[in-house]
């Protein structure tokens, strides 16, 4: 893959202005209460920080590390969990935060295992973006940034074979490029 071939999607300055907005609107919905933010790693990790930035609860941050893609450009159709450990969160605002929803396997799979293991006050999700149009699973987020196109997107925490994911701006690539 040809990294000059990396077209602009979002620039850093839209990234951060929706940001902002975003968290504005969970600034109100929480109102004060404590949050458990969960950031789903390694993609999230990005939009997690820069996000918790603007909040103005009481917040803890957990980490948990799932994979679907095998380090290529589509997801395996299968959520593999490669660390899912954490604390007790019943009774708990559970904030979920991800890099973009496609299928909606790996938000199902997450909402389910919170759902099964713990009474929570509330489960949110949000996710910077959502490739609405490529939805298996029925799920929704809660909250999104942007809604996109099904390409393959590079930059701000999401990968191309691991590589990339320091990007201040979300690229994509034509599918014609990724080979
Ligand atoms: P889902 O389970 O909703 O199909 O996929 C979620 C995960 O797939 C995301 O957390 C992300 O890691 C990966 N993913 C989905 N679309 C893209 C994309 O366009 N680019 C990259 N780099 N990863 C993606």
């Amino acid at each position: 893959m040809d990294i000059n071939k990396l077209k602009v999607l979002f620039t850093e300055e839209q990234i951060q202005n929706k940001i902002k907005e975003m968290a504005e609107e969970m600034n109100s919905f929480y109102n004060g209460e404590e949050v458990y933010a969960i950031c789903v790693l390694k993609g999230a990790v990005m939009f997690a920080v820069d996000l918790v930035k603007h909040f103005n609860m009481p917040l803890k941050m957990e980490f948990i590390r799932l994979s679907s893609y095998n380090g290529g450009t589509s997801t395996s159709g299968k959520v593999n969990a490669v660390d899912i450990s954490l604390p007790d969160l019943n009774r708990k605002n559970v904030l979920i935060i991800e890099d973009i929803v496609d299928t909606g396997l790996t938000a199902k799979f997450l909402l389910d295992f919170i759902g099964c293991n713990f009474h929570t006050k509330s489960t949110k999700f949000c996710s910077l973006l959502d490739k609405k149009i490529t939805r298996v699973a029925d799920v929704d987020a809660d909250y999104y940034g942007f809604e996109v196109d099904d390409k393959f997107l590079i930059g701000y925490g999401l990968d191309y074979d691991g590589l990339y994911r320091n990007l201040k701006y979300i690229g994509y690539m034509e599918k014609t490029d990724l080979e």
